[in-house]
């Protein structure tokens, strides 16, 4: 789905790619390489307040007449705001209004296609920065933000503003199927649950096919959700057909997995955890799905008040590398619990898809920092963390910019990573940090 685009107009030396990289986020330059852009513009990826778009700077735009670049400027410009679902325009709050900036906003004022904002950039100081950008009002494109891309002061204001003018997200962002993959040995109870899944939620829509002719998913709506159960054909084994030995084979899981958004590990309360469940355990946290871990037959488990934390704790110890995954404890026979699977699917989803902003990412930063400062190694060299930056969600995948990735070790970056998951949550998701260090 293409994202909507940001394009940052202004003359020269205003501060346009310093803004970019304030908006952005993330100091380094990211060129995107997705159809619909122009492959000559380096586009940054930016979000605010739940709205992802990307920043484009224009270059600097002259309209003085004996440049000889003139024309080839003021069509890189048009093609940058065509594109475009809206546009910042960058002046210099320290210099006052020029004929060119006059001359760019008239120019702006007449494209009417995107709304323009006006970021008067260079305003260090709050109240001065009120009275520089005031001289702005003259340019006619409303109101103009007092910004520091330098310090980032007044940025907020204007990416508010700015994102309340985005398009909405498109329509078939909502309504998405969430996908959820059903894996675990054989005899664990996935088809039994399956068909409690089937026989609670009576919405259920035809089977739909999949990428191959034997694997066949399967709709199910519950509320104003709709899941699709992925390959249902390698759970519901029909009786009379022979389906050859690797049709239920941990291949098959590995592909559904890496269909699904959300996988359910079914494991066997009566055996625990086996060797094939740990791989199959192993292979949904490489690939960065959700997952929560079914733990059924709980009916068949003689018990005491104290049998669920014992199991619980048992379970969680071989599955130490999954730490994040939520537990439950059902039974498909009797139908315990079984109802709630699609509620820890639904938290599992939402904080796969969640992001968070900078801001916070880097409060949590120097708080772990403040309490355990990076490694410094013989040769007196010590590891700094700069800046950090949520780059993707399904997974949450974060950029930490350093100094030199190599003074981190892991066990440092166990640290972090433990400190992500104690303030920031993402329960149900498995997260990636990446150490990048400066060119
Ligand atoms: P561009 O040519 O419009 O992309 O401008 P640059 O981002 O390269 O910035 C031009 C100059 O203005 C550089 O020397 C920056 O350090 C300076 N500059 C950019 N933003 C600010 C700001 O918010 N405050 C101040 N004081 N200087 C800035
Ligand atoms: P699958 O191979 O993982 O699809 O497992 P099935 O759903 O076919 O179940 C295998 C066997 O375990 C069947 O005999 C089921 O009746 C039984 N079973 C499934 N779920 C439960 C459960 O929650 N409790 C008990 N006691 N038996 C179950």
């Amino acid at each position: 789905m293409p994202l909507p685009i940001v394009a940052i107009i202004g003359r020269p030396n205003v501060g346009k790619s310093t803004l970019v990289n304030r908006l952005a986020g993330v100091q380094e330059a990211i060129v995107y390489d997705t159809p619909g852009v122009t492959r000559d513009r380096t586009y940054k990826p930016a979000f605010w307040a739940d709205r992802d778009f990307l920043v484009v700077d224009t270059g600097g735009l002259i309209f003085d007449d004996d440049t000889e670049f003139l024309p080839y400027i003021r069509e890189q410009a048009m093609l940058a705001l065509s594109e475009a679902s809206a546009a910042i325009m960058v002046v210099d709050g320290q210099e006052g209004p020029t004929a060119s900036d006059l001359e760019i906003a008239q120019w702006l004022r007449q494209q009417h296609s995107v709304p323009v904002f006006l970021a008067v950039n260079k305003c260090e100081s709050p109240d001065q920065g009120l009275i520089q950008a005031a001289q702005f009002w003259e340019l006619g494109l409303g109101e103009p933000y007092a910004v520091s891309g330098i310090h980032g002061n007044g940025t907020g204001e204007l990416l508010d503003e700015l994102v309340s003018h985005l398009p909405p997200p498109e329509a078939i962002e909502e309504p998405e199927e969430i996908r959820v993959a059903i894996v675990g040995r054989p005899n664990v109870g996935k088809s039994s649950l399956l068909n409690a899944f089937v026989g609670e939620n009576r919405a259920i829509v035809s089977p739909v096919s999949g990428t191959t002719r034997d694997a066949i998913d399967m709709l199910v709506e519950r509320d104003d959700k709709r899941y699709r159960l992925i390959d249902t054909a390698g759970i519901r084994k029909k009786k009379n057909v022979d389906y050859g030995p690797e049709f239920f084979g941990i291949n098959r899981a590995f592909k559904a997995i890496r269909r699904a958004d959300v996988v359910l590990l079914v494991i066997d309360a009566i055996d625990g955890v086996t060797e094939q469940d740990q791989k199959l355990a192993g292979r949904i946290e490489e690939d960065g799905r959700a997952c929560v871990v079914v733990v059924n037959k709980w009916d068949a488990v003689d018990k005491d008040s104290h049998t669920i934390y014992e199991y619980d704790r048992t379970i969680g110890s071989k599955l130490y590398f999954m730490e994040w995954a939520k537990r439950i404890y059902t039974s498909a026979m009797t139908g315990q619990r079984v109802p709630n699977i699609l509620d820890l699917v639904d938290q599992a989803v939402a904080e796969h898809r969640r992001r968070v902003s900078t801001s916070v990412v880097n409060e949590v930063l120097e708080e772990a920092v403040g309490w355990h400062t990076p490694p410094t190694t013989r040769q007196g060299r010590q590891g700094r963390i700069y800046y950090g930056t949520q780059v993707t969600a399904r997974p949450p995948t974060f950029a930490l910019f350093v100094n030199d990735p190599k003074l981190f070790g892991e066990s440092y970056r166990r640290y972090i990573e433990k400190q992500f998951r104690q303030n920031l949550g993402f329960e149900g998701s498995p997260i990636r940090l990446l150490w990048r260090g400066k060119k």
